[in-house]
């Protein structure tokens, strides 16, 4: 027998409303009683990002939502303007390249967060960038960039703000319209707590007249398309129905809190995490710029990092991400994202704290978890 628990940063951990509609019968697309279901889903999803602008369903994963930008945004020879510190922001100029667009790249130390500033020089050094590629929460890392500040930036200028919202929408504040985001993507697996398989992206009125005069080969992406089919209710192809179901549920729950209740919620989450690493005497890998969406801590000198992860997985069934690219080894991040609640931190703690333990790793047993109660009784 195995309990399991799920503190990755994607997938993350389904309620049960959200498991139980995608258990009901299919039922067919093109019907008024779909037509209902996609009407629920979009009002629903603009709550979430804030908008007023269209938002679109795509089967795909978020990075199928990331390339419908790139592709539908800009033309082969267009330049780009992309933020990297991490390895979901280095994907922005990897989806540049396949299709013949210049992508100049900030490279951002990983574990801090992008000056706004820097964004404003590169802008005005290079009045051809058409796009600025961002990160709300650079997943890797577990940093998160001050999208306000830089839609501040970008709105002054001709060029179209783009940020991946992937994870951190629906756990984070990001107000699309409020600070000026032209296309947010995101995915189902993160902040939404469904399984994967959905990308969604909100588009600008600023950012349809690029999508307009792109000359980028397109077709199942084409987001021209897709919006002359949302505007009569409708979507190109066959939606993943079943998942668009459960994004109903998810929603509901979401709007049956409140996105401020949401965002509390996940704070505590992070607050507690973050006091509970460190008092194990992990340090924090993003001090500066830690996000509430996920917690990364860096290993401990001496012990190996992804043993730590498998050993936590494969003993006791709780699993947490390690390092990624140049951090292999040297992280664990712990997320605290979408369906997420004191006891899962608890549970998660308490693993990590008996595996360090049997690691041989320095500290005063319980001190984690005593920690993280504190916080949560504040
Ligand atoms: C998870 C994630 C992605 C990738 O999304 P997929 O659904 O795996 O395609 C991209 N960006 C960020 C910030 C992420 O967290």
């Amino acid at each position: 027998m195995r309990k399991n628990y799920l503190l990755t940063p994607g997938p993350t951990p389904l309620p049960p409303k959200v498991s139980e509609a995608m258990s009901r019968p299919i039922i067919h697309h093109r019907t008024p009683q779909f037509q209902a279901i996609l009407k629920e889903a979009t009002e629903g999803l603009k709550y979430v990002f804030q908008t007023k602008n269209d938002v679109f369903i795509l089967a795909s994963s978020g990075t199928g939502a990331m390339e419908a930008s790139v592709i539908n945004l800009l033309s082969p020879g267009d330049t780009a303007l992309s933020v990297q510190g991490g390895k979901f922001g280095e994907r922005w100029a990897e989806l540049c390249k396949p299709y013949g667009i210049n992508a100049e790249i900030i490279d951002v130390e990983w574990g801090k967060a992008v000056s706004p500033l820097e964004i404003e020089k590169r802008l005005k050094a290079n009045p051809k960038i058409k796009v600025v590629f961002t990160t709300l929460c650079e997943t890797s890392t577990g940093v998160v960039n001050d999208i306000k500040a830089i839609g501040e930036v970008v709105n002054k200028t001709e060029a179209v703000l783009v940020v991946d919202a992937i994870s951190g929408l629906g756990a984070i504040d990001l107000k699309t319209d409020e600070w000026f985001c032209d296309v947010v993507v995101s995915g189902s697996q993160k902040g939404l707590m469904l399984p994967p398989g959905l990308g969604f992206i909100s588009v600008s009125p600023k950012a349809f007249k690029l999508i307009e005069a792109s000359k980028s080969p397109r077709y199942y992406f084409d987001l021209r398309k897709a919006k002359k089919a949302i505007d009569k209710t409708d979507t190109p192809f066959t939606p993943a129905i079943t998942l668009i179901i459960a994004l109903n549920e998810a929603l509901a729950m979401i709007k049956e809190d409140g996105l401020e209740k949401v965002f509390a919620r996940h704070k505590k989450m992070a607050d507690a995490t973050r006091v509970a690493v460190q008092a194990l005497g992990l340090g924090l890998f993003a001090p500066t710029a830690a996000s509430d969406v996920v917690t990364a801590a860096k290993v401990p000198q001496g012990l190996d990092g992804e043993k730590l992860v498998k050993t936590m997985r494969d003993t006791y069934g709780v699993t947490i991400a390690g390092g990624q690219g140049e951090m292999k080894g040297k992280l664990i991040r712990i997320a605290h994202m979408g369906f997420i609640e004191e006891f899962d931190i608890i549970a998660g703690i308490s693993c990590l704290e008996k595996v360090l333990a049997q690691m041989g790793h320095k500290f005063e047993m319980g001190k984690g978890v005593r920690a993280a109660e504190e916080e949560f009784l504040k």
